[in-house]
């Protein structure tokens, strides 16, 4: 595991897309021609400039047992590592939505009465939809991990509530992407080489080309269907696959995805984060 990838740098950080880990679904996930399962990737993007340190979203962590099928596994800690970083450097958590292969890794101990925040030092980012709908839920619905995190990060003083296109660090900006869920946003870093990290908007390359394949696990379909659509005019592609530089780098312009896989053949697609109970399978 612990796969890095680099990406362009852009508004002056480094960017690199992390896999933290990975599971196994069905295909049909992904789309109507998939294998009966597929396995897809857990990616966190990890954005250094000097001794600055900023994570957008952070793998399963203390939730990882959640995952509803056989195969998984998850640890951002040594992927971390591997792309070296420890916990202590992470200045900046950005959580693009709530869910628990995004969230959970915040969260260290024991679930659900003995939890501690994973990264010491760092504030976390949410946008205020999320937090809403998340304050709203019972505490003990399944896979929701997002109520009992936001009691320990204001328990602890570490929440930052934010708002469609707030900055969140220096040239780094969340703006509203909703359907998967409810505050869902993408990250976008700004300068002359621009970059998206568009989270979960995609579950993969090919819903570039079949946006309608990816609603399953959109809370509103209508809406993660815009998304899906926004991302596209926006950067004027509608193909996600990373374009290399000489220099083995990804073009900052081309969006990352949470889960994207690296080949669509065989049985190492990777994972992708959803929450089954939207649509139970
Ligand atoms: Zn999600």
């Amino acid at each position: 595991m612990a796969r890095q990838r680099a990406i362009t740098p852009a508004g002056g950080w480094q960017l690199q897309l992390v896999e933290v880990g990975s599971g196994r679904h069905p295909g049909s996930w992904v789309g109507p021609t998939y294998p009966e399962w597929y396995w897809s990737p857990i990616n966190v993007l990890l954005l250094e400039s000097g001794s600055d340190v900023v994570l957008v979203d952070c793998g399963a962590g203390v939730a990882g047992s959640w995952w509803p099928f056989e195969g998984f596994r998850s640890d951002t800690e040594t992927a971390l590592a591997h792309a070296g970083v420890s916990p202590g450097d992470v200045g900046l958590v950005v959580l693009t939505h709530l869910d628990y292969d995004h969230a959970g890794g915040l969260l260290q101990g024991a679930w659900p009465d003995d939890l501690r925040l994973a990264f010491p030092q760092a504030n976390v980012v949410a946008h205020r939809d999320a937090v809403e709908a998340a304050r709203a839920a019972d505490p003990d619905e399944q896979y929701n991990v997002g109520t009992r995190l936001l009691e320990v990060l204001e328990h602890e003083s570490r929440l930052v509530v934010v708002d469609d296109d707030d900055e969140v660090a220096r040239d780094v900006r969340v703006r509203s992407a909703p359907g998967h869920r409810a505050g869902h946003v993408c990250v976008h870093v700004d300068g002359s080489d621009p970059f998206v990290h568009a989270a979960d908007t995609f579950h993969h390359l090919v819903h570039a080309a079949h946006p309608e394949w990816d609603t399953s696990s959109d809370q509103f379909p209508e809406l993660g269907m815009g998304a899906r659509r926004a991302v596209h005019t926006e950067r004027d592609t509608v193909d996600l696959r990373p374009k290399r530089r000489r220099d083995g780098a990804q073009q900052g312009a081309v969006p990352a995805v949470s889960s994207r896989t690296r080949s669509r053949s065989g049985h190492e697609g990777r994972p992708r984060r959803r929450v089954r109970r939207l649509r139970p399978r």
